[in-house]
This record gives C-alpha cells, structure tokens and sequence, in this order.
C-alpha cells in the first residue's frame, strides 16, 4: 500500500476532529500563527480551535513557538508546525544513477547522497543500494528508522501510482509489477510512496520556480521522452498513472525512409526520433560514436552540421508532441528538462516553432516556454515535497494522531 487510506479517520470522527487536518495543512503552509489567526483562517470557534490545537500538541504536529513560549508559566502564543518530530526518506531512482536524501518533515532535503546504478540490475540490488543509502543519511544526521514518517521512490518508468507498481516499464528488466512498498515493510513503519521521476520534476519545479502557476507542463528529454502534468497546484496522474506519456504519441515525420521501431515496441513514437538513445543511434549511422546522452549532447553543442540537424529534428518532434499537451491540457507554463535540455538553443527552437505553429492563440496567449531550474535535482527536491504532502495530508490525520 502507498499513502494508505485513512484507517483511523473513521473512528476518530466520532470523538470531534472535523477540521483537525485542515488545521494542521493551515500549520503547514505558515511560518507560525496564533489562536485567533487559525479562528480567523478557518472560520472555527475559539473553543473547536482550542480542542484542535490541543490534540495537535499533545501528538507534537504543533509545538509553541517565538515569543512567549511557556516560560515562567505563560502559555504560548504562537505555534508552528513541527517539522523535526520525525524525518523523510526519498530516493530518486534514474536509468543510470540514484539521488538519495534525508529530509525534515516539510520536506526540505538536509542531506544528500548520490551513487551510479544500473537500473535494469532490478528491484532488489537497486532497493537495496537505496536502503543502504538510506542507513547512512540516518546513521550521519543521528536518527533511527523508527524516526522515519515516509518513503518516496521515484522511477524511470510507468508507475500504477495507488498500488506502488511499475508496470510494463521500457527500460526497467525486472521491476514489472514488482512490490515496492512491499520490500519496505518491516524496515520502515511508514507509507511508502512510488511515482513516475517526471511527475516529481514537475512537482519539484513548480513549488521551486512556479509556485503561482497553477498549470504547468513539464517535459522530460533524456534518454526517453516524458512528461508530467501539474493541474489546479496538483500532479494529474489520471485514471492509472499513465498521464503524460507523450514519447510514446505517433509522429509522421516527413522524409523518414522508415518509421523507427521504439523502446516500447510500437514504431514512429516521439522518442523513436528524438530520445536520447535515438539521437545516439541516428549519430551512430552518421559515423559518430556517442556512448552516452552526455556523448550526443556534447557533439551537438561543438556544432557538428549532422549532430545540430539531428538535434533541430528531436526539437521540432518533441513540440509536435508538445503541441497536443498545449491544445489539450492549456498549460500556463512549459517546463524542459532533462540532459537534452543542455542543447537549448536547438531544441527550444523546434518546440516553440511547432507549439507556436499548431496550438491556438488563445493557448498560447501566456504561454511560457522555459528551461528548468532545478537541473538534475528537481525529481528528489519534487518527490520530498510530494511524500510530504502525502504523509499529512487531511485525511491521514487519524494515522498521524495515532503514531504519536
Ligand atoms: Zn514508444
């Protein structure tokens, strides 16, 4: 189970918490506040807010604060939320390396270790290098497991976000429907949250960059193509989790001599064309010899004429994609990350060509085409501001209120 379902909220509602999770979200979201803020913010009458504020004490949620802590017997006047009662753990899982770190309970990173993985060697060697990982930023900041609130994986492939499963993933051998939250169990006693890497990068640059933007696209161009949707301030993983997957859409891409066969098994998807690993083969039948995305950027920025075609291509390819997110979804705010992100000047080109081509004035009007900011650390900054959101958010206050 993931972010598990409210299991004691039922309970807890006979004995008076309405509003006791919004209460903590208002907490959440401020510095600190007074009593008489939480009655103005919340529209609750002194004694409920008294009560709330209570029950969040004595769980340490709410701890007093600023002036007028309880010294010489006074009682405080101003509360904030308790970010130090526990910690997170995240891991931000890629094809070729992991970023692991520890974080306070707002979901700020305090420490952070990185390592080279090999995705593919499965779920076990991998959630295993992610645990002992996990063992020193706890061991290093003086904590215990028994310290830790929530577990956030992210992955580089399709993930079926209310069971925790990566499903049918191109590039992850081994992982298909494995039980993530699973391995977990009995080394945590936490919700264990798994999603897509692209759907944290786009949390992450939008709290980070965008925070007033309530509609952002965020397009991943590494060695695959992806995307990851911000709608009303929340990710969208629609009915499955499958929301976003543009590098798998269909181009017909004019003088093509064949449609090329994809990870996916399909043929002609976006990423055929203009993935990393396809700009690596297509420079390999150009005579080059990249062995990494890293490898193709770096030829396409030295201004080799084949390397810097290939890349306009990719640009304009992704924008077509990009195109029908536009028309679809009307985002305020483009996001483009990722490796190939590096090759801006070519690649934005192609986008904004096709976006501007083929999307109405009306959705492009404020549209903003832009570059990531967190660079590769906008899917761990993402995903500890996603598990936290998860771990307290309204509904689990009955669990929360029970673990302290
Ligand atoms: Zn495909």
């Amino acid at each position: 189970v993931t972010i598990s379902p409210p299991t004691g909220a039922l309970s807890m509602a006979g004995i008076g918490t309405a509003g006791l999770g919004e209460v903590l979200g208002l907490f959440r979201t401020r510095p600190s506040l007074t009593r008489a803020d939480v009655m103005q913010q919340t529209g609750l009458s002194r004694s409920t807010v008294n009560q709330r504020l209570d029950a969040l004490l004595a769980a340490a949620l709410v701890v007093p604060s600023g002036e007028g802590s309880p010294t010489g017997g006074r009682p405080a006047s101003r509360f904030a939320f308790n970010c130090d009662r526990g910690v997170l753990l995240v891991a931000d899982i890629g094809a070729t390396g992991m970023r692991t770190a520890l974080c306070n309970l707002r979901g700020e990173v305090s420490a952070e270790v990185e390592r080279t993985i090999d995705v593919a060697s499965g779920p076990q060697r991998v959630l295993s290098a992610a645990d002992e990982m996990f063992g020193r930023l706890l061991a290093g900041a003086g904590h215990t497991a028994a310290e830790v609130h929530g577990v956030g994986i992210d992955v580089p492939g399709p993930v079926d976000f209310a069971l925790g499963q990566v499903v049918s993933p191109p590039i992850m051998s081994g992982w298909d429907r494995y039980d993530i939250p699973g391995w977990f169990e009995g080394r945590y006693d936490c919700p264990v949250l798994v999603d897509k890497d692209v759907n944290a990068m786009a949390f992450g640059e939008q709290r980070s960059a965008h925070p007033a933007v309530g509609q952002l696209l965020m397009v991943k161009a590494g060695t695959g193509v992806g995307a990851g949707l911000i709608l009303g301030g929340e990710v969208y993983r629609g009915a499955n989790g499958a929301a976003g997957d543009i590098g798998h859409i269909q181009v017909t891409v004019e003088n093509a001599d064949i449609e090329p066969v994809c990870r996916c098994g399909n043929t002609g998807c976006v990423e055929a064309y203009a993935g990393g690993w396809a700009l690596i083969r297509d420079l390999r039948a150009a005579g080059h010899d990249p062995a990494t995305v890293d490898d193709a950027v770096n030829l396409i920025r030295t201004g080799d004429v084949t390397a810097v075609r290939l890349a306009r291509r990719a640009g304009r390819i992704i924008g077509h994609a990009v195109a029908d997110a536009v028309s679809l979804f009307n985002p305020r705010v483009v996001v483009v990350g990722g490796q190939l992100a590096r090759i801006e000047e070519q690649l934005f080109a192609g986008i904004r060509e096709m976006v501007y081509r083929r999307s109405l004035p009306l959705a492009t009007r404020n549209l903003q085409i832009v570059a990531a900011t967190l660079d590769t650390r906008a899917g761990l900054v993402g995903l500890a501001l996603l598990l936290a959101d998860g771990i307290f958010a309204p509904e689990r206050i009955g669990s929360l209120l029970q673990r302290a």
